[in-house]
């Protein structure tokens, strides 16, 4: 029974660019390129579809486009450049010219061919004040953009090797596909999505709630973004887990909530960011994608509702963004309360990730309207069990943590 979520994706197909039996010897006479983590994470989300419509590396004028108007060529919307940069010398050394087909290799091994249609250099401070408004390099997306290669190579990409997602993430990554089919079974028609890079307090607890009965949905699908880390954010592991454990402890009917993983490297580029991550999760089969404050910023860069007022500009967008206030902790009250309801806002008490960072540390019982037991069990033994005794990412962690995808040498059918 195909039982497929019917929401389209975005563009209409969902993108699917696997080859299953790949020529080795063929492959083996390619010129290759290595590409590092943040392009081996992109390049999944290409061949899987979680970027559809895009087929491949985006082209100088598509990467225009979605400078200046937040749309493809295609016209379609898309809000942040995809593109694939690599030093020219690289270039010149591997002998890759337009036309040629490249193989991009990712831990010394094959992972995905690229035919490349255009190579060109773009303005990079340019595209960074159009996707992020600033040309600051303390920002961390233009950061990112700044230090790109001098150029770009476009071009369609196939997998030619379904790279092995290591525990505990086995559990949580699914492709687009597998999703759709998940949550059709699941019989879910309206699925709101929650996007997070936290170890769920209360606060998140009542905003997917809140989120998720104003929806009218059937259910709330997390959708983790596991990818780069810097001192000090939660492990991606304690994110995973304990999102599910919300689930596992039944804060959460286990017939309305799931727990997923994005590979995404956060370029923290606030509104715009906002509209992509509505994009994404449009194509893992979500109808509806919660925002709350401060969505995807960093910084005050980005006004605190900011990502709220983007969406009615975008009325094509294809997915309903549902927006809401703050949940915070009102002792007057005696709970979780509402920005939106509660009428104490001089004696409330914001859950800000600090407050939940010093329960964690400091050891303290937490007020179950802060941080509940059971995820401060969860994310204690996630410590143990994946941080080497800290939750939050140290530098240990950057160096010696599993990493969450493997790309093996070579692939055995079965
Ligand atoms: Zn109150």
């Amino acid at each position: 029974m195909n039982v497929d979520n019917s929401l389209s994706p975005h563009g209409g197909v969902l993108v699917e660019r696997v080859e299953p039996r790949p020529d080795r010897d063929a492959l083996a006479r390619l010129p290759a390129v290595e590409v590092r983590e943040q392009i081996a994470h992109e390049c999944l989300n290409i061949a899987y579809g979680f970027f559809s419509p895009l087929t491949g590396f985006m082209g100088s004028a598509d990467v225009a486009s979605v400078a200046e108007t937040m749309r493809l060529t295609s016209g379609y919307v898309w809000p942040i450049p995809i593109v694939l940069d690599v030093p020219e010398a690289e270039l010149r050394q591997a002998g890759v010219g337009v036309g040629d087909t490249v193989l991009l290799t990712h831990q010394g091994n094959p992972l995905a061919t690229l035919e490349v249609s255009e190579i060109f250099a773009a303005d990079l401070t340019e595209l960074a004040r159009h996707v992020y408004t600033t040309t600051d390099p303390a920002h961390p997306g233009v950061q990112r953009t700044l230090a790109y290669a001098d150029l770009f190579v476009a071009g369609d990409v196939t997998l030619v090797c379904q790279p092995v997602i290591n525990p505990p993430f086995d559990r949580y990554w699914r492709t687009p596909r597998q999703l759709r089919s998940e949550l059709g079974e699941m019989g879910w028609q309206r699925a709101i999505a929650h996007q997070t890079r936290n170890v769920p307090h209360s606060g998140h607890e009542y905003m997917m709630k809140g989120a998720y009965m104003e929806a009218q949905a059937d259910g709330v699908l997390v959708s983790a973004v596991i990818g780069e880390k810097k001192v000090g954010d939660y492990i991606d592991e304690a994110i995973v887990l304990s999102q599910d454990n919300l689930r596992s402890h039944g804060f959460f009917r286990d017939d309305i909530h799931r727990t997923t993983a994005l590979l995404w490297d956060m370029r923290y580029a606030g509104p715009r960011e906002a509209v992509f991550h509505a994009l994404v999760r449009k194509n893992l089969g979500c109808t509806h994608h919660m925002f709350g404050r401060d969505h995807a910023g960093v910084g005050d860069y980005y006004g605190r509702y900011a990502a709220h007022e983007i969406f009615d500009g975008l009325p094509d967008l294809g997915i309903r963004s549902v927006l809401t206030l703050e949940w915070w902790y009102c002792p007057t009250c005696g709970g979780v309360a509402y920005e939106g309801i509660c009428g104490h806002p001089d004696t409330k008490q914001d859950l800000a990730g600090r407050l939940i960072r010093s329960i964690i540390d400091g050891g303290a019982e937490p007020a179950p309207q802060t941080l509940r037991a059971e995820t401060l069990a969860l994310v204690r033994q996630c410590a143990d069990e994946y941080g080497f005794g800290s939750p939050f990412v140290t530098e240990r962690y950057l160096r010696e943590r599993k990493p969450v995808l493997t790309v093996p040498a070579s692939q055995s059918r079965h």
